[in-house]
């Protein structure tokens, strides 16, 4: 039975032990390790909101900005009720990594506001994201930083913060990604992450002359990233034989129909009950010490820690969540030879999704579903191969080799600059 987190380690500490190691490597200094390691600017703001009896509520909200060598900063806001300026720090500097990774023009920053939005009636969470727009007004911008979904967050919030920046400055778009395909969001966008996924799992395997098809999948969370990447997965011919979400995990060792499940997720509300399935409480089964070629952990982050690690099983782990394993866990199942794809190269299609929807925005012009797709299967494929070299040549795996290769392009880009 696998057993919560015992150990304390802080998010943004683990995410700079891997940016230290990187710089090592790269034979970076120490002033330059600095700048990789801090965050640009820090913002915690105050959020009072009326609530629906009339009464006074504050909340907590952060924006940070990790680092904006590169290009404007970019990153989600995430409503949760942990979230705390440590881990959206650490938030903030995998965006930039992320970023550098893929190649697209942007830095890194993540915000968020500690709140369960489930508590909220819609009427206060809308009173809660614009209060927080105002709150940063001065920091965001099109040019200058953009917003996105999270944990928490979701296309209709974005309408809500577009619509609290245009208030103040005009119509701008661009401001947020992830928007209502109704306000030049793009209907690309809300699957992009679980669809890079899918593809860089895909690419993976067939570097290790593996293929997908009828290989069995496991998938740790059902939210945005986790229900998408199931479903390419499926459609890849991959056999999803387990899902689970905060309520327990469905599962059936002949392959799950995801398209159904997402159907019937949508009708019923509950993963429980689904027809020709088991279901299992979390109390009575955790689904990621399953027996899986595959797993796909995709909801919080160091799920898979010191004290459960022994408990998987898969040869496989695709991260789709941020951090989902701790440093420890990490160092474990390297030696024991699991092929780990890090967050920062697996889950980047989102943001690279992001960036064709800032792309589009800024031109005021629309893209082919097609193309979107073929662009993003191009962006995701050229970051392995440029982590796969840097992997060979220091002899490293793939996440050391990711942030290799982020940590590198943006201290040249900071060099570049004359910094
Ligand atoms: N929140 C997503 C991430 O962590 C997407 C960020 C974005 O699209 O800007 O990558």
């Amino acid at each position: 039975m696998i057993q919560p987190n015992p150990t304390k380690v802080t998010p943004f500490g683990a995410v700079n032990a891997s940016v230290n190691r990187a710089a090592d490597l790269l034979g970076i200094k120490e002033n330059y390790r600095r700048l990789l390691t801090t965050c640009w600017r820090e913002t915690k703001v105050s959020l009072p909101i009326t609530d629906d009896k009339g009464e006074l509520r504050v909340y907590e909200g952060y924006r940070v900005q990790h680092n904006g060598v590169r290009g404007p900063y970019k990153g989600g806001v995430r409503y949760h009720p942990e979230v705390d300026l440590d881990e959206v720090k650490s938030l903030a500097s995998l965006m930039t990594w992320k970023c550098a990774i893929v190649n697209i023009p942007f830095g890194g920053a993540k915000g968020g506001i500690c709140v369960d939005p489930a508590k909220l009636s819609e009427r206060e969470l809308q009173a809660l994201t614009r209060r927080f727009v105002n709150s940063i007004k001065t920091m965001i911008g099109p040019y200058k930083d953009i917003m996105a979904p999270d944990m928490g967050t979701n296309p209709k919030v974005m309408g809500w913060m577009m619509d609290a920046y245009g208030q103040l400055n005009g119509y701008s778009p661009a401001i947020v990604t992830g928007k209502p395909v109704t306000l030049e969001g793009t209907p690309d966008r809300l699957d992009a992450t679980g669809l890079g996924v899918a593809m860089i799992t895909r690419r993976v395997m067939e570097a290790r002359k593996e293929f997908l098809s009828g290989k069995t999948v496991v998938v740790q969370g059902f939210g945005n990233v986790g229900s998408f990447a199931a479903l390419h997965l499926h459609r890849m011919s991959a056999k999803v034989i387990a899902v689970s979400d905060v309520n327990g995990t469905v599962f059936d060792k002949d392959g799950l129909d995801v398209e159904k499940l997402m159907a019937y997720l949508e009708a019923k509300k509950t993963l429980a009950g689904f027809p020709h399935a088991e279901f299992a409480l979390p109390g009575e089964l955790n689904a990621l010490g399953l027996e899986c070629d595959i797993l796909v952990p995709a909801a919080l982050g160091h799920v898979i820690h010191a004290g459960n690690v022994e408990a998987v099983k898969a040869r496989y782990i695709i991260e789709g969540a941020n951090g989902p394993i701790t440093p420890e866990a990490d160092d474990y199942l390297n030696r024991k030879g699991v092929i780990i794809v890090p967050d920062i190269m697996a889950n980047a299609g989102g943001v690279v999704g992001s960036y064709f929807e800032w792309c589009q925005n800024i031109q005021m012009h629309h893209w082919e579903r097609s193309e979107s797709k073929l662009e993003l299967d191009k962006f995701m494929s050229a970051a392995l191969a440029g982590v796969s070299q840097a992997a060979n040549k220091y002899g490293i795996n793939y996440r050391e080799a990711a942030f290799v290769v982020g940590v590198d392009r943006v201290y040249q880009a900071a060099a570049a600059r004359g910094h």
